[in-house]
């Protein structure tokens, strides 16, 4: 038996009672006639005992051989430690050694297996198994499955059956490149890595499973921004007989479930907003609304004047920076160099200042009075004190950055606390996108989304204009999770697919399947998909998801740890019918 009781367990209680301990050498003491070790594990830290008097100073000299991060066995009795720890729940008692058995030594580990530790990222990765070790680390796994359980607790409840889908597919369109896997025994063929198991939900749904769920892996091969992960999880769900109301509130109850058992968080209900009103409140399709500093869009009271950046601009839009007014020239040249950076892509910013006394004094006095400027207060929303921040240009493209400044200035004014939470739908999602550089048209959110019910007719005429019955659920600035009503008519689905651009033979060579299932009593259905990683971070407290993935990627999509990917050798390439051209 390697141990009788785990590094986290011992109290007052077990004082003079005999115990086996195994774990990690943590720290070691040495006092010259008397030794301590702390022994770590999972569960906490235990401190050892190793005294000339009271045990063998044979036993002391062995104590002094231990390194960081040895495993070893101990086997002791609990005593009443003589200061006491108040810090760690094992602080008030000791055990005092009496044999020790090293089951494995460690070389010295390359960071310290501390919460605030001297590696860096790339060294914590390429050693994530002792990076693990680490609190931060170990507690966010344990979080997130907790996360996980509680997920598969209410949906279960709920009656969602968990299946399983394939990963060796076909391409599945979520609008990213597929990871791609030679098949050997089919040469020159290959399968798609599931970018999500859209279809296959949708197929179990025409199966008549009606209630799925599943926390599954997908893969996408993008560019890694930031906090992007080639393999990431969903939580994939899919009904059937729904409607978007019914989706709706399936899901709010799972995330309120989330929020009370996990956080503590009671939430009555979450807000709706249109995609159009959150653009143009917020800029964004993903609007936090933790805080204020809401769009107002001023080209009525700021057109027509002689500033002709104003008047050429398709959108002129502001908004109100609390206590901005404190900031220095300095910190306003600084503030309108980020927005000129080429990450946010501004021209410039114009600013009102909004002084205590009710006067205004703004960079482009020569164009507007007072009297302007107080319009422009009054739109933004903004009071004295306040620092009126303008932007504008093209539409879109305006939004976006003021979106972005809005987004920078309430975090470096705290106004994002993680401890707060403010979900929200953003329902009425455009059902096709355009794409500036190729001028064709492309579904927001996949091919398989149904538009608004009478919609259909204005495919032709106003593409657009079309709104899909699609959703996203939107956590504090996030997208957690997006989904839709699916087509479930074949005639419809290949309209759909013919204005995306497939021929007919394209759509039956890559979703022959799917129509075919369409002609077999398909009954209407829909669903969502969570981000698992995003979710749990956030409920985390965290900003990135690496944090809670056991073995994640770094940016360039490598496992630094295995050092993957590789190349594989001739006779492998062979096999596959494969030749490389680099
Ligand atoms: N498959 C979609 C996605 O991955 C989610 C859904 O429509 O249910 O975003």
């Amino acid at each position: 038996m390697y141990r009788s009781h785990n590094c986290g367990e011992l109290r007052e209680s077990h004082i003079n009672q005999k115990v086996t301990l195994s774990g990690w050498v943590h720290k070691t003491r040495d006092k010259g006639f008397v030794a301590w070790v702390d022994l770590r594990d999972r569960y906490g830290i235990t401190q050892l005992v190793f005294d000339e008097d009271r045990t063998s100073s044979k036993l002391l000299e062995q104590a002094r051989s231990l390194g960081r991060e040895f495993v070893v066995q101990v086997n002791g009795e609990v005593i009443e430690r003589a200061s006491k720890n108040p810090n760690i729940p094992t602080g008030n008692i000791e055990v005092l050694v009496e044999e020790v058995i090293v089951l494995n030594e460690s070389k010295t580990p390359p960071f310290t297996i501390e919460d605030e530790t001297d590696g860096g990222e790339d060294i914590r990765m390429k050693y994530r198994y002792l990076d693990i070790r680490r609190n931060p680390v170990k507690n966010s796994l344990i979080f997130r499955s907790k996360v996980a359980m509680e997920v598969r607790k209410y949906l279960s409840d709920e009656g969602f059956i968990e299946v399983e889908t394939p990963y060796l597919i076909k391409s599945t369109p979520e609008g990213a490149r597929d990871f791609v896997v030679p098949s050997r025994m089919n040469e020159g063929q290959f399968y798609a890595l599931p970018q999500s198991p859209q279809t296959f939900k949708q197929l179990l749904m025409v199966g008549g499973l009606d209630k799925y769920f599943q926390i599954v892996k997908c893969f996408r091969d993008e560019d890694l921004r930031a906090d992007r992960q080639p393999e990431f999880t969903q939580i994939d769900c899919e009904m059937a007989f729904v409607e978007q109301e019914d989706i709706l509130n399936a899901f709010e109850g799972l995330t309120k479930h989330l929020l009370k058992e996990i956080k503590g968080v009671d939430i009555e209900s979450f807000p709706r907003m249109t995609f159009d009103e959150a653009m143009k409140r917020f800029g964004n399709d993903k609007p936090d609304i933790r805080f204020g500093m809401e769009f107002g869009e001023l080209n009525e009271v700021a057109q027509h004047k002689d500033f002709n950046v104003f008047n050429s601009a398709e959108l002129v839009v502001g908004i109100a920076v609390p206590g901005g007014n404190s900031y220095t020239r300095k910190e306003i040249d600084k503030l309108t160099d980020w927005v000129k950076r080429p990450q946010v892509g501004a021209l410039g910013m114009v600013y009102c200042r909004c002084n205590d006394d009710g006067s205004y004094k703004s960079s482009v006095d020569k164009f507007y009075d007072q009297e302007d400027l107080a319009k422009w207060a009054k739109v933004t929303g903004a009071k004295p004190g306040d620092l009126i921040c303008v932007l504008s240009g093209d539409k879109n493209k305006v939004r976006a950055q003021l979106s972005a400044l809005r987004m920078e200035l309430a975090e470096r004014l705290g106004l994002r606390n993680p401890e707060e939470f403010a979900p929200l739908w953003v329902i009425d999602f455009p059902l096709l996108e355009l794409d500036e550089e190729t001028g064709h048209y492309h579904a927001m959110h996949h091919p398989f989304t149904s538009p608004k019910p009478g919609q259909l007719e204005l495919l032709d005429s106003d593409p657009g204009a079309v709104r899909a019955n699609a959703y996203d659920l939107v956590l504090n600035g996030n997208e957690i999770g997006g989904g839709s009503i699916r087509i479930h008519d074949k005639e419809i689905q290949s309209t759909m697919f013919k204005h995306l651009g497939f021929t007919p033979d394209e759509a039956k060579a890559q979703f022959g399947f799917l129509m075919d299932a369409f002609q077999y009593g398909a009954p209407p259905h829909g669903g969502i998909a969570f981000g698992l990683d995003r979710l749990v971070a956030i409920l985390g407290g965290q900003e990135t998801i690496r944090d809670f993935i056991a073995f994640p990627k770094n940016n360039s999509g490598r496992d630094v740890m295995i050092d993957a990917p590789a190349p594989i050798d001739s006779e492998q390439l062979k096999e596959l019918s494969l030749k490389l051209d680099l």
